[in-house]
């Protein structure tokens, strides 16, 4: 199997499996509790948070774990919102996961004023557009770091400086990025940060979201004295032992994955553009995830390809796992300002810690065939498009 749909889930490390299973043979205790069982628990899940708080340049204390990047991405919004009703503005991109993009919505609903902000065709923000769109209404911004389906890399440090300087509060959704780029909260200087396990070699089901020491903020589950009264619930105990595992993994292994990433990544791109005619590659070149390939096919459907190399065991994707399921064309793709014909034809390609040389090697044999025979049986010229 060659797996290249990373972006939408990473296999898990064996260690971070290994470590879960012989916790959830051998610790049951509740972290509540105030006899050994429990201590030892609670003890474990004071590593993992230590673990997470050092990959960010975090105190332990701005650690909150979720559900998932989608919770930390709902708490962060939706907390803060909540806990400056005076301010009635919520600032976004066109290009934010549904995660946020949706809860940009529900705020919509509730009579919140939200602004999108465009982007450019590489899906780089238009900062201008938000200097002018910040006003003293404004109560925060949440721009994404990298994008999960072109994996552009937002200037986030701009957008601080610009929100700063009106004392606005900055969210950032890092679920892609962790692990990719550096994801330091203090060089980054934004007040609020989601990250995801299961994007980086860890489980489902686990996520967390920093939350500068300070920042206004409201709970987004009521009940018990879990996370510092912000996510009440007994704890997803193995999760976030398994996260914690996860992210250790992540700092022991330092450069090496990124670079190798890299290096395959562009061995890859470049056989596209020698091998196929009327491509077109989405996204940044340089200031992008490496491992994200996004290319538009013209004149085919994404489908008809995913389905194509499917049959061969190459698993990629059409962009956001999340829109999958809907007939509607990417969001993503269309900010960018592709038409709905191209959007539809554009193939998503992540690549992950796991992917080695000989799976570049078969795509780059398979894939070239592929795009030709399904051009032969469309009849469209993909010189029209
Ligand atoms: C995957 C993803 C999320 C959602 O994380 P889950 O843990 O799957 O809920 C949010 N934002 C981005 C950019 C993502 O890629």
């Amino acid at each position: 199997m060659v797996y290249l749909d990373n972006n939408a889930t990473t296999p898990i490390d064996p260690t971070v499996g290994e470590k879960m299973s012989r916790f959830l043979k051998t610790y049951f205790g509740n972290p509540s509790s105030l006899y050994p069982i429990g201590r030892e628990v609670k003890e474990m899940i004071k590593e993992a948070r230590e673990s997470v708080a050092d990959a960010l340049g975090a105190k332990r204390s701005e650690i909150v774990f979720t559900g998932s990047g989608t919770e930390a991405d709902n708490f962060a919004v939706r907390g803060v919102m909540d806990a400056i009703p005076d301010k009635n503005e919520f600032i976004t991109s066109a290009i934010e996961h549904p995660a946020i993009i949706e809860t940009g919505h529900y705020l919509e609903s509730k009579g919140k004023k939200v602004i999108y902000v465009p982007v450019d065709p590489e899906g780089t923000i238009d900062l201008d557009f938000l200097r002018d769109a910040i006003t003293s209404q404004t109560a925060m911004v949440s721009i994404m770091h990298a994008n999960n389906e072109i994996g552009t890399i937002q200037p986030i440090e701009e957008v601080v400086r610009l929100a700063k300087e009106r004392g606005v509060l900055v969210h950032t959704d890092a679920v892609q990025s962790f692990g990719k780029i550096d994801v330091l909260v203090n060089k980054l200087e934004v007040d609020l940060l989601s990250i995801s396990a299961h994007k980086t070699y860890g489980p489902k089901g686990i996520g967390a979201l920093y939350v500068r020491k300070g920042t206004p903020i409201k709970p987004l589950i009521y009940g018990g004295h879990q996370e510092r009264l912000m996510r009440a619930g007994t704890e997803n105990t193995v999760g976030i032992v398994g996260f914690g595992k996860a992210v250790r993994v992540l700092l022991e292994r330092g450069d090496k994955d990124k670079k190798t990433i890299a290096k395959l990544a562009e061995r890859l791109k470049r056989g596209i553009e020698e091998k196929i005619p009327n491509v077109k590659f989405n996204g940044h070149e340089k200031n992008r995830i490496k491992g994200t390939l996004n290319f538009s096919f013209f004149g085919l459907e994404a489908e008809a390809i995913l389905l194509s190399l499917g049959t061969k065991d190459i698993y990629v994707s059409t962009g956001s796992a999340c829109s999958e399921e809907s007939e509607d064309v990417s969001h993503v793709l269309r900010a960018i300002g592709l038409r709905p014909e191209v959007a539809r034809s554009s193939v998503r390609m992540s690549l992950g810690r796991f992917n080695t040389e000989e799976d570049i090697d078969r795509v780059l044999t398979e894939l070239p065939e592929i795009v030709e025979k399904l051009r032969e049986i469309s009849g469209l010229d993909p010189n029209d498009f």
